[in-house]
């Protein structure tokens, strides 16, 4: 049994995570400032015996005394809407924040797996996105908060690890959706979702021809487990489906799945957006053996019953 700490583990992504490891028999310390998570995502591991959730946020310093096995950092808000709310605080999570984990990482020798992005290619030149990829970003845009401080977080690490000898995992995740993101998380599949089953408009940003690859929660999650636990591999290492789909292919899945009545609306596209997205994951596929098994209209479909139910 080791202690794992989840930051951001009340978020979406975190809390299957959270759920995970404790299947997996260890014992999960969960922290998180509710930002963007809830406690209503954990409440069925509070009373856990294994599981502990603390409150705090990363970008303030925190002590452990017992021992800290391993570190999966989730901590950042997801959603441009929620990153770009208050940018200045998005970055500290990314440096001060980043740091303060790794600097518990460096003292419990943990090893310490980051939550990095696909964002980290910005609006990518190539296409689909292989690791050695440097990526193409705006420094000085509105989503730069998070590109550019997720970059600065891959950096942080790999220099903790060269300078300090910290045992370090990269993992890129590639859009990803499922049960518990946020009612307002402002993402596109749960927008496209909740406005399908209030019969409202989807709202397509743009002419809705930009692509993305979308990855369920449950193919991501066992992913980030076999990368942190993996001996041969650091990574960076892509996360992902590679399924590739315009948003208007899937603004029409979604009004199909759901059987709505809606229609689509075209809404101004906001400033670098990228147009294009697609993970190589071949890099996954021959070092952890994963591969993502659950198609976009499954996976929709267990979406969709989630946000019916709620
Ligand atoms: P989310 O917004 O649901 O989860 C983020 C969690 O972190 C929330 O619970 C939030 O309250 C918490 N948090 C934010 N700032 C914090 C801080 N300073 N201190 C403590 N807690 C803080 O988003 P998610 O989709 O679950 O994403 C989790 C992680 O995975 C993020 O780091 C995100 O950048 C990364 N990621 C997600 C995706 C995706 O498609 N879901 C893609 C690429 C990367
Ligand atoms: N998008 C959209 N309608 C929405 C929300 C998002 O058309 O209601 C578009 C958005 O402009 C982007 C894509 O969907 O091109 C994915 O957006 P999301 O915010 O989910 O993730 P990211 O842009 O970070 O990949």
């Amino acid at each position: 049994m080791k202690t794992i700490l989840v930051t951001g583990g009340a978020g979406f992504l975190g809390s299957h995570l959270c759920k995970h490891l404790l299947n997996k028999k260890h014992r999960v310390v969960c922290v998180d400032n509710l930002f963007t998570g809830s406690k209503q995502n954990i409440n069925r591991l509070l009373g856990k015996p294994d599981f502990q959730f603390i409150e705090h946020d990363i970008i303030d310093p925190l002590y452990f005394e017992e021992t800290i096995d391993q570190i999966y950092n989730l901590a950042c808000p997801a959603s441009p809407v929620h990153y770009q709310a208050n940018a200045i605080r998005t970055i500290k999570a990314n440096t001060i924040g980043v740091m303060n984990m790794l600097g518990i990482a460096k003292k419990h020798n943990s090893r310490i797996l980051q939550a990095s992005t696909s964002e980290v290619y910005g609006d990518p030149l190539q296409h689909p996105q292989q690791e050695t990829y440097w990526g193409n970003v705006n420094p000085i845009g509105r989503r730069s908060c998070y590109d550019e401080g997720k970059r600065v977080a891959e950096t942080l690490f790999f220099d903790y690890h060269r300078q300090n000898k910290v045992d370090i995992r990269m993992a890129r995740i590639f859009n990803t959706y499922g049960p518990r993101m946020a009612q307002d998380d402002g993402r596109v599949v749960s927008n496209f979702i909740l406005q399908a089953l209030a019969g409202k408009d989807l709202t397509i940003y743009g002419n809705g021809q930009q692509t993305r690859s979308f990855c369920y929660v449950d193919d991501l999650i066992e992913g980030l487990y076999r990368l942190m636990n993996a001996e041969n591999l650091i990574g960076p290492v892509n996360l992902g489906n590679p399924g590739e789909f315009t948003m208007l292919e899937l603004a029409e899945k979604v009004i199909a799945l759901t059987g709505s009545k809606s229609k689509v609306i075209f809404e101004p596209l906001p400033s670098d957006d990228p147009k294009q997205r697609q993970p190589d994951v071949s890099l996954a596929k021959e070092k952890l053996g994963w591969g993502p098994i659950v198609s976009l209209n499954e996976g929709l479909k267990e979406t969709i019953k989630y946000f019916q139910k709620i």
